[in-house]
């Protein structure tokens, strides 16, 4: 049976933990019972305007496929990457990607264009009211859109990452006002053939049943003709790993999918989940 975990994060991301070495990594999703591990650093290509440290990409190019010859014929060990805001810096990201054999591209928004990551915004400060936030929701999901139209993106990820946030503060985002953004979305990933990324993080740092996106969303993509969903933890520390994946693969089935789909050299390939 598929078990597998394709968003988590090393030690060379910016926020990854220091325990988080890619050997040990892909031990524990062995111990797990975990039958693929994608490892996806982080990059954002504004980075540099917002203060992150960079990926080493020479460790990474070193690190990763090393732990994917180590471990072959026990664990399928990806080497992806999570590109941050690639149609800020096109330039930067184009060259990012060209420099490495990468398995699977995860296309992140974690920020509106000139703005902070959504994890830094004050959402419960009174200033941001339910006009305010319908704003800017919009605003990330036409820039969603816009990232689309990158080349080389293999899936999208935490497609509702602003929410989160947003409901953290005790706050909401009133989605049916948006069917239509997000059908345009559904149908133009079908079309460029840009999966969808179920990430489970929320359950897996059990915040609560929240994932994003959620059910009714998955229910709309499938609608939309969308079947490629890749479902990840998004661990930042080696507990993490593995974390909250049945609990997604639930979701998918009771959401009319009966596949999860795994990256490998940057092609999509479909593991049944009955
Ligand atoms: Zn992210
Ligand atoms: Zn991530």
């Amino acid at each position: 049976m598929v078990f597998a975990d394709s968003h988590v994060h090393s030690h060379l991301s910016f926020d990854g933990s220091p325990e988080a070495i890619p050997e040990r990594m892909c031990q524990k999703a062995l111990d797990l019972g975990l039958t693929h591990l994608c490892i996806t650093d982080h990059c954002d290509v504004n980075g540099p305007e917002l203060g992150y440290a960079p990926l080493d990409e020479a460790a990474a190019d070193r690190e990763i496929p090393a732990c994917r010859n180590a471990f072959r014929g026990r664990l399928d060990v990806g080497y992806g990457i999570e590109l941050g805001e690639a149609t800020e810096y096109p330039d930067r990201a184009r060259a990012i990607l060209s420099r490495h054999d990468y398995d699977f591209i995860l296309g992140s928004l974690h920020n509106l264009k000139g703005c902070v990551d959504f994890a830094y915004i004050k959402f419960e400060h009174p200033g941001f009211d339910a006009p305010l936030i319908e704003k800017l929701y919009e605003r990330m999901l036409l820039e969603t859109e816009a990232l689309l139209s990158f080349d080389g993106i293999s899936s999208l990820a935490h497609l509702t990452y602003m929410e989160r946030y947003v409901r953290r503060a005790g706050k909401t985002v009133p989605e049916d006002g948006y069917r239509d953004v997000l059908k345009r979305i559904f149908r133009l990933m079908t079309e460029r053939g840009i999966a969808l990324e179920l990430n489970v993080s929320p359950i897996a740092r059990g915040e609560d049943n929240y994932t994003m996106p959620d059910a009714s969303l998955l229910k709309l993509y499938r609608e939309c003709g969308g079947e490629l969903v890749t479902v990840g933890s998004d661990a930042h520390n080696p507990a993490q790993i593995g974390a909250g994946i049945r609990e997604g693969y639930r979701l998918l089935l009771e959401t009319g999918f009966s596949y999860v789909t795994v990256f490998r050299r940057r092609k999509p390939v479909l593991y049944s989940l009955r």
